[in-house]
């Protein structure tokens, strides 16, 4: 396998004016023509930035744009040293991998008892009343592979009895996702007071 790697210098401007800073950079092609690239490395040529300063970088993750083709931004910027720019903090989901954790998660106990009368009153999945109903029926035709009401009635009054030993119900998750949100903007907080302290690098 051969692979052709170009090595480039990019520069900016640093934070005082009166200097540089050196970005190398490498590109990389296999021989299918798949490019990789990467960082190798940054060098603050001003000796007044090079004493107060080190070369920190961002990275977001963006889940679809179009004329990002990566879907990635690194904004680079000398950071006064003493200082570090916090990691970006993704949201995350929580997990549920089976139908019953996936139903607890998002319906009440009160819910999933209504659904159960929907079903009993209307006796086909074709004929359910209450969107809710719809969305469980959605649900363990995904996961269980029926839409047999039948079938679902029972799994959901054993799912009923069970309700309280699920980690992940609607309060719990509320709960979650508030502490993270909490979490998320504290980090963002610090990440500006970083920004602001520090210079943004512009390489070309
Ligand atoms: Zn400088």
């Amino acid at each position: 396998m051969s692979w052709d790697r170009f090595e480039t210098d990019e520069l900016s401007i640093c934070a005082c004016g009166l200097g540089r800073v050196i970005k190398h950079s490498w590109q990389k092609e296999d021989d299918w023509n798949r490019g990789y690239n990467g960082v190798s490395g940054y060098e603050i040529e001003c000796p007044n930035c090079k004493r107060a300063f080190h070369v920190d970088s961002i990275t977001r993750q963006y889940e679809s744009r179009p004329w990002k083709r990566d879907g990635i931004s690194i904004e680079e910027y000398l950071v006064p040293n003493g200082l570090k720019l916090p990691k970006v903090m993704i949201h995350k989901n929580i997990q549920v991998n089976t139908a019953d954790a996936e139903i607890v998660s998002k319906y009440s106990a009160d819910t999933v008892k209504c659904v159960i009368n929907d079903m009993n009153a209307n006796k086909y999945s074709t004929r359910v009343q209450l969107r809710e109903t719809k969305e469980i029926i959605k649900i363990c035709s995904k996961r269980l592979h029926t839409q047999s009401l039948n079938r679902i009635v029972p799994f959901l009054q054993k799912v009923l009895i069970e309700y309280d030993t699920y980690e992940w119900n609607p309060l719990t998750v509320a709960e979650f996702e508030k502490k993270q949100q909490i979490q998320i903007n504290e980090n963002e907080e610090e990440i500006s007071r970083v920004i602001s302290k520090s210079f943004r690098l512009v390489f070309s």
